[in-house]
Parts: structure tokens; sequence; C-alpha cells
């Protein structure tokens, strides 16, 4: 049976660091400070960014909310990145997505700094990270997370190990291979076009699966011993629970991959609480490069 990759204690580790270490900071006279934009009233979104904003204040940062009316303008949203940009107390900024359709959001993302750009969306840091300049991108934090995970089960040196990433979306798919590709995997990436799937997968000693589709990932496409991350989140019909209850599942039959894995990750409870972890951890690290600090690894 697989080792359970165990991502909310893991995810509690990371921040039990970063607030350590926000403490020590202030002997060099830096808060870090997380901004957070969101505009309108998405319901999921509000969620998103409560928790975020939480999170920021139990890590001891200075922690900010703009919560702009739905119908603002992209010249007024850009202000107010710019403004962000320049403020010395803030040292990551994050626009929440989805915004309005009005609003351009290619084009906002790409307003921000990008070395407050501690979501890892601008065309700096995705630079960064394909060029292998890991330790100076930010990465965005759902495959950096991952990636934390992936260390823990199988240590920093993962040379020549094979990895799939089922998924190739700029946000999970495409950062998660280029984090594989500099820590020495030779990284396959597949997506809907890909030809016999289950066969590619059973190469991997390394799976992570991004799709967004329950439990696609079955277990007979686990190699014996992989280590398996499942990055999907997907809400399921659950009548065993009562009627009109639903349930989270991952992109990987858990239970059937369980039995081939050598670790993996569940759901919930696997790569879901490192996201918000490694959001705490990249505004640390701006922190930390705008005192002088050498940021923790
Ligand atoms: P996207 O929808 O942007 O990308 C999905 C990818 O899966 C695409 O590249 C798509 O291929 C590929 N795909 C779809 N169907 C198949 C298939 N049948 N076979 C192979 N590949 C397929 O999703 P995201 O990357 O944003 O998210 C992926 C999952 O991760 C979702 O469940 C999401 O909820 C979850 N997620 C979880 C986070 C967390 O914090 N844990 C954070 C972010 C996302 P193609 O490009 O060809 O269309």
């Amino acid at each position: 049976m697989a080792e359970i990759i165990d991502g909310k204690k893991i995810a509690e580790d990371v921040v039990a660091t970063v607030a350590a270490t926000a403490k020590d900071l202030a002997a060099h006279g830096v808060k870090p400070g997380l901004a957070v934009v969101i505009v309108g009233e998405d319901p999921a979104s509000q969620v998103y960014v409560a928790s975020k904003s939480r999170k920021a204040k139990e890590c001891g940062f200075h922690s900010v909310q703009h919560t702009l009316a739905g119908g603002t303008s992209q010249a007024d949203l850009v202000a107010l990145i710019e403004q962000l940009n320049v403020d010395p107390a803030i040292h990551g900024i994050l626009v929440q997505l989805p915004l309005p359709a009005h609003i351009d959001s290619g084009a906002i993302i790409q307003t921000i700094e990008p070395d407050k750009d501690v979501d890892g969306f601008t065309f700096v840091n995705v630079g960064r990270l394909g060029t292998g300049e890991v330790d100076s991108a930010f990465v965005p934090c759902t495959p950096a997370g991952s990636m934390l995970l992936i260390e823990r089960v199988r240590g920093r040196d993962l040379s020549g190990l094979t990895a799939v990433v089922v998924g190739r979306s700029n946000i999970v798919g495409k950062p998660m291979a280029n984090l594989l590709l500099a820590a020495n995997c030779t990284v396959t990436i597949a997506h809907s076009r890909t030809k016999d799937l289950p066969a590619l997968c059973r190469t991997a000693d390394i799976l992570v699966a991004a799709v967004g589709r329950p439990e696609m990932v079955k277990g007979d496409w686990v190699k014996q011993g992989a280590t398996v991350i499942d990055v999907g989140i997907n809400r399921i019909p659950a009548p065993e629970k009562g009627e009109g209850k639903t349930r989270l599942v991952g992109d990987v039959a858990f239970a059937e991959a369980a039995e081939n894995a050598g670790s993996i990750t569940p759901v919930p409870g696997g790569v879901g609480p490192m996201t918000i972890a490694m959001l705490m951890a990249n505004t640390l690290v701006s922190a930390c490069r705008a005192a002088g600090v050498e940021p923790p690894r």
C-alpha cells in the first residue's frame, strides 16, 4: 500500500516556517505585505480571497484586501495595481481570477511588478522558470506546492526519473513540467490529444494529474512504486451521503492507484492546502529580497 502524502501537515510546516521567518524579518524593519485584489461578487472567489487574507494574518503579514465593485473599469484596476507596485509595504500582489468579462485579465496580470508577482503569472516569471532560473522566479503556487510534496517523498535529487504531467495549463501543467525538468527529470506533458495516455502514464516514476476530470487516471495506469500527485479538485454527486449531497475527488481513482503507487496525494488534503501555503512562502521570499536577507529553502 502506498504512502499517503499528508499535504495538510506539510502545508502547516511551511506556514510555521514562514511565520517564524516573518518574525525574524522584523529585526530588519520589514513586515511581509500581501495585497489581494478582488473585483466583483463571485462567491467562490470571495471564499478564496478571505482564506488567503486569513492565512496572511496567521503568518504575521501586513494583509490588505482591495474589494472593487464588479463594474470597475480596466483603467481603475490598472491604477490600483500601479499604486501597489510602488508601495514599499507591499511585497506580494495577487489579483483573484476570474475577473469580470469586460476586463482583459491577461493585460492586468502583466501590469503587476514581476518582483511582487507572487502568483508567478507575469511573462518575466514564466520566462525565469522556463529558462531554468528557478531560484529567481516566483513559481505558480500549485505546481510549487506539488514539487515540495514530491521532494518530501523522493528527495531533492530527481535526476533521471521519468515524469509525466497530464494537463498543459499555464497555471499548473506547464510550470509543473518546467519544475520537474529543472530537477533533471525526463518530462512528458500529456493533454487531450495525447495518444494512448494509459501506456504513457505507466512509464512514469512521477505522475502528476492536472486535468479536471474526476478519477480519470485509473489504477492500472500507475507504475509500481510511482509517486502520484493529484492536483484535480472535482465535486461529484454523493447519493450515499444523502439526497443532493456531493463530495470532492481528484483526477486519480485514488483507491486503485494507491495499490500500485509508492506514494500518493489524497483529495482533499494533498495538493490543495499547499497552494495557499506557497502563496505565503512566495510573499515571504519577496519580503526577504526587499530586506536583503537569504530566504529559507
Ligand atoms: P485546465 O482546464 O486549464 O487544463 C486541463 C488540462 O487537462 C488541459 O491541458 C487539457 O488538455 C487536459 N485534459 C482535459 N481532458 C483530458 C483528457 N481526457 N486526457 C488528457 N488530458 C486532458 O485546468 P487547470 O490546469 O486549471 O486545473 C486542472 C485541475 O486542477 C482542475 O481539477 C482544477 O480544479 C485543479 N486545480 C487545483 C488547484 C489546487 O489548489 N489544488 C489549483 C488549480 C487547479 P488540452 O490542453 O488539450 O485541452
